[in-house]
Formats: C-alpha cells, sequence, structure tokens
C-alpha cells in the first residue's frame, strides 16, 4: 500500500502543480468561493466521484467508499479528511506565471495548497478503493478566514454525521519547515480567538479643567493595565494566553480631553473553561474600574474560534504513520502557536490532528510567512500532502 500510494502520488505530481496553480491563479474570498466549488467538483466527477454540492453553500463533501460487503470485518470505519478553500484581501507581489489574477486577492495561507492535495487524495484512494476498508469523507470547507468560521457551518450542516467520522485529519502549509518535512504536536496546539472592543465613555472638555471633566483617557489607561493583570493572576499558570490590544484611540488634542475613547483588542488561550471565566472577569473589571472613576465602559465581545486539540491517541498514531511514510528524520515537532485555526471546531467534537506541512525552501528564497503579499510554497510540497495524507487515511481506517 505504501508503495502504491507513493508511486500515484508521484505520478500525479505535475497534475498536483497544474491543479494548485489554477487555483491560485484564481482565489475567492471567504464565504464567496463558488468557482472554486465548482472546479473541485469538476475534478472529482473527472476523476469518478460525485461530491454533495452546496453543503455551507459553497462547501462539497465527497465520499469514497473502500472494499465493503466483508462480513467478517468489523463495522468500517469512517475517517474524514479536511481541506480549506478561501483566499485572502492582499494583492500578490510575486512575479510568477501563475500569479493571482484576482486584484487584492490572494492564496496567502496556502488554502490552494490544501485543496489542490486534497483532491490528490481523491484521486489516489478513489484507484486504491478496492484495496482498503472503510470510508474516507472529503471535507472541501469554505471560509476558515472569516467569522464565523466554515468549519462550524460545516458542522451544523451534518459533516460530522451520516457517516459520522471516527477521526478528522487536516493539514497546513508551514512557511517555516522545510519542504519535505511535516510536523506534528498534540493535545493543545493552537489558540481560540476573540475580539474585544470597548467604548470607554466620560466627559470631555479643556485640558485645564480636568476637576469638571471624567477623563475617559485616564479610564481607559487604568483598564488596559488592569485588563494585564487578569491575565498574570487569573490564569491558570499550565493555560497559554495572550491578551494584546492594536488600537487606542482618544481623539482629543493637547488641549481637549475627548468624550470617549474605543479600544481593540484580541484574547487567545488554550482552555475552554478559563477562556469564559477570563472574558467575564476582564468585562467585569473594566466595567467596575469605569464606574469608580465616574464613567462607564461598554465590552463588546465578538466569540472567535475555539482552541485547537489535537487528540494525542490519533496524533500519536499519524505521527508514527507519517515517520513510516516520510522517514523520522523529516517529522518534527511543533509549538504551541497562538494565531487561530476554524479546524479547531471540529477538534472540540471528533477525535481531531491537525499537521503542518513543510513548503519552505530557503535556496529558492521561498520563506514569506502566510497574510503576506510574498508567500508562496515549493511546490514539491504537493506530491507530500496528497500521498501521505492518503496514507494517513488509509492507516486511520486499520485501526
Ligand atoms: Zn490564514
Ligand atoms: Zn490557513
Amino acid at each position: 500500500m505504501l508503495d502504491s500510494i507513493k508511486s500515484l502520488a508521484r505520478q500525479y505530481a505535475a497534475d498536483l502543480v497544474q491543479t494548485r496553480r489554477h487555483l491560485h491563479m484564481h482565489p475567492e474570498l471567504s464565504f464567496q468561493e463558488r468557482n472554486t466549488a465548482r472546479y473541485v467538483a469538476d475534478q472529482l466527477k473527472a476523476i469518478g466521484i460525485t461530491p454533495q454540492e452546496g453543503v455551507a453553500d459553497t462547501g462539497l463533501v465527497a465520499i469514497i467508499e473502500g472494499r465493503t460487503g466483508n462480513a467478517t470485518s468489523t463495522p468500517s470505519r469512517v475517517v474524514a479528511l479536511r481541506a480549506d478553500m478561501d483566499a485572502l484581501p492582499i494583492h500578490e507581489a510575486n512575479d510568477v506565471s501563475y500569479k493571482s489574477t484576482v486584484d487584492g486577492v490572494m492564496h496567502a495561507c496556502g488554502h490552494d495548497v490544501h485543496t489542490a492535495s486534497l483532491l490528490g487524495v481523491a484521486r489516489i484512494l478513489h484507484v486504491l478503493r478496492d484495496q482498503f476498508d472503510g470510508t474516507v469523507k472529503l471535507v472541501f470547507q469554505p471560509g476558515e478566514e472569516k467569522a464565523p468560521g466554515g468549519a462550524s457551518l460545516m458542522i451544523k450542516e451534518g459533516v460530522l454525521e451520516n457517516p459520522a467520522p471516527v477521526s478528522m485529519i487536516g493539514q497546513h502549509v508551514a512557511p517555516n519547515i522545510p519542504v519535505g518535512k511535516i510536523g506534528f504536536r498534540e493535545g493543545m496546539y493552537m489558540a481560540s480567538t476573540d475580539e474585544l472592543y470597548l467604548t470607554v465613555r466620560g466627559k470631555g472638555g479643556h485640558a485645564a479643567m480636568p476637576d469638571n471633566l471624567v477623563d475617559p483617557v485616564l479610564i481607559a489607561s487604568h483598564i488596559i493595565v488592569a485588563l494585564q493583570q487578569v491575565i498574570s493572576r487569573n490564569r491558570p499558570p499550565a493555560s497559554p494566553s495572550v491578551l494584546s490590544f492594536g488600537r487606542f484611540i482618544a481623539d482629543g488634542v493637547t488641549n481637549v480631553i475627548p468624550n470617549e475613547v474605543t479600544i481593540q483588542g484580541t484574547f487567545r488561550c488554550m482552555n475552554e473553561e478559563w477562556r469564559a471565566e477570563g472574558k467575564r472577569r476582564m468585562v467585569k473589571l473594566a466595567e467596575g474600574i469605569a464606574e469608580a472613576m465616574g464613567g462607564s465602559c461598554e465590552f463588546e465581545i465578538v466569540h472567535g474560534y475555539p482552541y485547537l486539540k489535537n487528540h494525542p491517541e490519533l496524533t500519536r498514531r499519524v505521527r508514527s504513520q507519517a515517520v513510516e511514510y516520510m522517514g523520522a528524520e523529516n517529522v518534527v515537532d511543533l509549538d504551541l502557536w497562538m494565531a487561530g485555526e476554524d479546524f479547531a471546531f471540529y477538534s472540540q467534537v471528533v477525535d481531531s490532528c491537525f499537521y503542518r506541512l513543510g513548503t519552505r525552501n530557503e535556496e529558492r528564497g521561498i520563506i514569506s510567512g502566510v497574510h503576506t503579499p510574498t508567500f508562496d510554497i515549493d511546490e514539491s510540497a504537493l506530491e507530500t500532502g496528497a500521498g501521505l495524507m492518503s496514507w494517513l487515511a488509509v492507516q486511520e481506517l486499520n485501526v
């Protein structure tokens, strides 16, 4: 099986590059992936797979049935594999033949790579379908980059039912990992993401007479400092957390104190209980400080993705299968990462493993991070992206 998958992946590698380049040249923003979805559907149909289209509007689900009818086998397992399909509102700065043809839209997070890889998996496993037991569910989801996250909508539309997968595997490009290597982490991996919007109100006026005013600039400053203490004093020590404020607008001048100050920030952590408790404490503290100082604070929270947890046992199994496929020297351990990822929604519901696919090539200058206008990949990663994922799925079916 290993050799069959490897040789098919090698055989399809050039096509995968063409597929990825097509997607790269025609990027679509989150929840607008109509042409992408049509393209994916056409590709699947050409392979001989009829997908369910229009899941969460622009998402698709495809099923590959392995051998059936073996009375002696235990009830067959279902493993789900996920790719995201959306691009970002970034104008591509790369000078390449496959540059984005859409002004201001770019596959700068590698979702073109994930989609092309999963199409490669479809092709490989469709060919090998009489050589494994069980069912592989391919999930092409929209809107990873934008709240509420395509994953949450796909779950609502039943992607984890009929048939229900026992586990779910996803991959993401990693521009910090050399091409040819992949990375794993058990347990906590990526952070929950909540957006914080505060409006601190006081009473503005002439800065020379603060005794007649309620200074929202001072109140807001106290709030900013105090909220950091929620992180340092109330956070469970084993729960990584980040609280950052990137916007603090007090639109007065040297001698005018404004009526209000607006603050925006992000709260990230890796523990759903602490996440709820931390937000509750922050709201209470900010409102209390504002009130005690004679003003008020309106605290709005846009609740984002949960934290992403890699199921330890599943991840250990998948990692050892990856070692089999790639060689131990090419499988690395990942650090915690405080970025968000909507694959986290699946990981809260079903045993999940999200790993990273190395795409860096320093010699060729392919080093830019995701979400930058110069992001690109070493396209030889596609052969690994499709082959490895096929192998992992089949091995997971055999557990
Ligand atoms: Zn992204
Ligand atoms: Zn991404």
